[in-house]
């Protein structure tokens, strides 16, 4: 099969979604990897180490002009354009983008959005919001540490004693756990709220401390079991008991980093204007659901800014700033999702039986399949 991998677009789109290591797989496999000249170039893979693995350096047509074209991003129109009706496409595409998925089916493209995969034992390798959010947690400390005008760790020096620095994690899924362990290591003392109870296990077994706000109605509980593994919006009354809670912790804290978020809706707040302007001056709050539309209403989409003494980081898109390993990792899970859509003869087929191939199947013969 004739695979593309072009080079990414969208503004501060570093990513590349094939790596050399994975083209080489593909080509082993029987494929042939046209690749964009450039394409991994802000991932640190140069065109002379696809070429090594065995791919043909191409241009934007030719990397789109192929049966497959694997991507990080959705395409925008141009793109679209510059792809064969029938061309299966692999990418995040955003399943929740109505209208980006309508221009897809127009375009008459087989789709596949590996956000929608399940999150399933099966499904774990291909699993890139698991493997980006791993990343971007890890990222948002070391940004948070370099924003901070003061150390993480506890020091006894003859200079006298500099205090650990308190850090609150606001939503503990694969992002919060990973920017615990990360803060961990550093020294920092951490509180950790989470709706969901099972995490409070994980937070503790990562020595943080949970911020316990307990369940008092049917609903409540109902609500925090979510559904999937993911949150569903709290009744009001739980969160107005988790916001008593949480304002406590955030006044006293030196950093927040906030990952909460409920998929297709917009970031529940959980850090208002009162709670920033209780924060010492130099404190930072890193605000992963800037893309979602934040945590804190505080908080400006793709910048850095400075309210009430408090630095908020709004960064949009954390795994491009970490552009060689999030790469490689996004590779990995485009590889094994690739396991399940192409046979040995090195074709292509849609096995409506899988229920990861059917839950990833975005558009098919001109139809948006997503429900
Ligand atoms: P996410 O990015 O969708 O959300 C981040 C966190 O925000 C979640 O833990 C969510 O509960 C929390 N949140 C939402 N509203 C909140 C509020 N008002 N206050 C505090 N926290 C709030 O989450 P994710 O990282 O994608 O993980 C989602 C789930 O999937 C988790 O249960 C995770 O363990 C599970 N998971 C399973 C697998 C697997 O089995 N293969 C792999 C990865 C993740």
């Amino acid at each position: 099969m004739l695979i593309g991998v072009p080079l990414e677009t969208v503004a501060g789109e570093t990513r590349v979604a094939v790596t050399p290591e994975t083209a080489k797989k593909l080509k082993a496999q029987g494929h042939t990897m046209r690749v964009q000249s450039g394409a991994g170039i802000a991932a640190a893979a140069t065109d002379e180490a696809y070429a090594a693995a065995g791919a043909e350096i191409t241009d934007r047509a030719g990397a789109f002009g192929c049966e497959l074209v694997l991507k990080v991003r959705a395409p925008d129109a141009d793109e679209l354009s510059l792809m064969k009706p029938g061309t299966a496409l692999v990418g995040m595409l955003n399943p929740f983008d109505k209208d980006a998925l309508a221009r897809i089916a127009a375009a008459q493209l087989t789709s596949f959005a590996l956000e929608a995969a399940p999150r399933t034992t099966r499904a774990q390798s291909m699993d890139v919001l698991s493997s980006q959010a791993n990343v971007a947690g890890y990222k948002a400390v070391m940004m948070a540490a370099d924003k901070y005008q003061r150390l993480f760790p506890m020091l006894m020096t003859a200079a006298g004693t500099i205090k650990a620095a308190r850090i609150v994690i606001l939503g503990v899924g694969v992002a919060g756990l990973q920017a615990i362990a990360t803060a961990k290591r550093l020294g920092a003392v951490i509180e950790a709220s989470d709706v969901r109870p099972s995490v409070k296990e994980q937070v503790e077994s990562l020595g943080a401390k949970f911020i316990d706000v307990a369940y008092e109605t049917a609903e409540e509980k109902e609500a925090a079991e979510g559904v999937g593994g993911y949150a569903r919006p709290m009744p009001q009354s739980w969160l107005d008991r988790q916001k008593i809670e949480v304002a406590k912790r955030v006044a006293a804290a030196d950093i927040v980093i906030s990952t909460a978020l409920i998929p297709g809706r917009a970031a529940p707040v959980l850090i208002t204007e009162e709670m920033v302007k209780s924060m010492k001056p130099g404190s930072v709050i890193v605000d992963m659901a800037a893309p979602a539309g934040g945590n804190c209403p505080l908080t400006e989409a793709g910048k850095t800014v400075v309210k009430h003494g408090v630095t908020l980081v709004g960064e949009t898109n954390i795994p491009a700033l970490v552009a060689a390993d999030s790469s490689s990792l996004y590779a990995r899970n485009v590889l094994d999702f690739l396991k399940l859509v192409l046979t040995k003869e090195a074709t292509f087929n849609v096995p409506m039986d899988d229920d990861i191939v059917v839950a990833c199947l975005m558009t098919q013969s001109g139809e948006v399949k997503r429900k």
